[in-house]
This record gives C-alpha cells, structure tokens and sequence, in this order.
C-alpha cells in the first residue's frame, strides 16, 4: 500500500511540473533595426522596465572573443575577422550560440534580443523556440543610412560594460572613461567606415526580409530612432507594455 502511495506521490508531481512547462508563458521583445540605431542603449534601459534579460548577439560573440578556450583560438581568429568585414556569423553557430543562452535561469519569464535574428533562417529557428502561450512584441528602430554613418564612425565602447557614448553626440563626462564602471573607452574594431558599409548592405540585403517575415504573422511596431533617446524609450515602453 504505502508503495502505491509513492508512486502516486511521484506521478501527481511529474504531471504538476509538466503542466507548469506548459503554461509558463514568456515575454519576447525583438529590437531590430539597422547598425547604429541605438538597439544596444534602448535594449539596455528596457531590460530594467521590463525586467527581462537584454541578450546581444554581438555581446555574446565579444565576450567570446575577449577569452576563448586554447583549442578555439583559431576558430575565434576567423569569427573576429569575419566581424570585422561586417559578415554574418554562421547560422548555425549563432542559433547554438542564442539556445545556450536562453537556457538560463534568468530568461525564463523572457528576454530581450538585440542583433538576432538577422536573416529568415534565424527568424525560423527562434519561432521553433516558442511555445503557443508566449508573446512577441517587434521594435524596429528605424534611421536612414545618412545618419548611420556619423553615429557608429564617432561611437565609443566600454569594453568592460558594453556602454556606448559618442565623441561629440553623446561624450563621457571623462574623455575616454565610461560613466558607469569608470573602464577605458575604445573604438569597435568594427566600427570604421569600410566595415559599417559592409554591415548596411548585409543589412539591407539579409535583415529586412526579416522584417518583411513578421509583418506577415504580427505587428512590427515602427519607431523613428532620429528622435531624442528619451523620447524613443518611452515609445518602446508604452508599447511593451501594451502588447
Ligand atoms: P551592430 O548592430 O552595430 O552591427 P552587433 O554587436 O549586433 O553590432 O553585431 C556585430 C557583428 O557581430 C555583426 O556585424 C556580425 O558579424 C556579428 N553578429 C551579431 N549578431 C549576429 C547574428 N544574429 N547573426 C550573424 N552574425 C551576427
């Protein structure tokens, strides 16, 4: 008898926690738009309103780069090389690079995502990710090239936080030290000219159709990113909030 019970006991648990699986519901914000558009500063102020993690992929793959394991080296060697030329990173490493994260305790309510997806293939393989309780709200910063160029060409890194500033836009109150973690300020090897002209037309070439993809299944909400970041961020908020 009491065997019974211990079974019992151990199949009312299992189906709980299967249930529980099921209706967890998460909360997904894709920021998208062009290099430049202020993705990573308004991913960063939404996390803390929304309570979500802010997952980049290009975060992910610099803190990749910064210290990878002895037998990747050279591995990291090309991947660095190919985000130097402004070329998309495989599909497939990226997809494995973006499940690993999301796999952690701190996205499992949801998550912001900031540089992904990037091409349809990426859209596809994040829709495979969802479950039918799950919410999508799509943010699309939008700025014209012209502006693109000025913004990344002046743009400062803390490579230590990932805060950017501006050398006449936006300065850090130190020249070349970050407000927030006092770390040293750099250039993204990245961000000169020749490599954000590559990253527009991969951009244009292999990103908007993803746009072109959600506009058919939900409501891609358009934010004109030439506005005051202030203003943009209460834009993003009230629609977050709304869903
Ligand atoms: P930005 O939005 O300014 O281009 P990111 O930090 O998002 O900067 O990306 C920097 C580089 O990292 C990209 O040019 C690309 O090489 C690589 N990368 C980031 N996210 C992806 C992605 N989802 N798919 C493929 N490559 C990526």
């Amino acid at each position: 008898m009491k065997n019974f019970m211990w079974i019992f006991a151990f199949l009312f648990l299992a189906a709980g926690t299967l249930f529980a699986e099921e209706t967890s519901s998460k909360e997904v914000i894709l920021l998208m738009g062009p290099p430049g558009s202020g993705k990573g500063t308004q991913a960063v102020r939404l996390s803390k309103e929304m309570h979500l993690p802010h997952i980049s992929t290009g975060d992910l793959l610099r803190e990749f780069l910064k210290n990878p394991p002895a037998d990747q080296k050279e591995h990291a060697a090309q991947l660095k090389a190919m985000m130097d030329n402004g070329k998309l990173i495989s599909n497939e490493e990226i997809i494995s690079l973006l499940k690993e994260r999301i796999a952690k305790p701190d996205a499992a309510k949801g998550y912001i995502l900031d540089g992904y997806p990037r091409s349809t293939e990426q859209a596809e393989a994040l829709d495979k990710l969802f479950s039918p309780n799950d919410t999508l709200v799509i943010l699309l910063l939008d700025v014209p090239d012209s502006a693109i160029i000025e913004r990344i060409e002046g743009r400062l890194t803390c490579f230590s936080c990932q805060k950017t500033f501006h050398k006449t836009l936006s300065p850090p109150t130190t020249p070349g030290v970050c407000d927030s973690c006092a770390s040293e300020l750099g250039q993204r090897s990245d961000d000169v000219r020749e490599a954000i002209e590559k990253r527009l037309k991969v951009y244009h070439e292999q990103t908007e159709p993803v746009i072109a993809y959600y506009s058919k299944k939900t409501k891609v909400n358009t934010i004109d990113a030439t506005q005051k970041p202030d203003v943009i961020f209460q834009e993003l908020v009230r629609i977050a909030h709304k869903k």
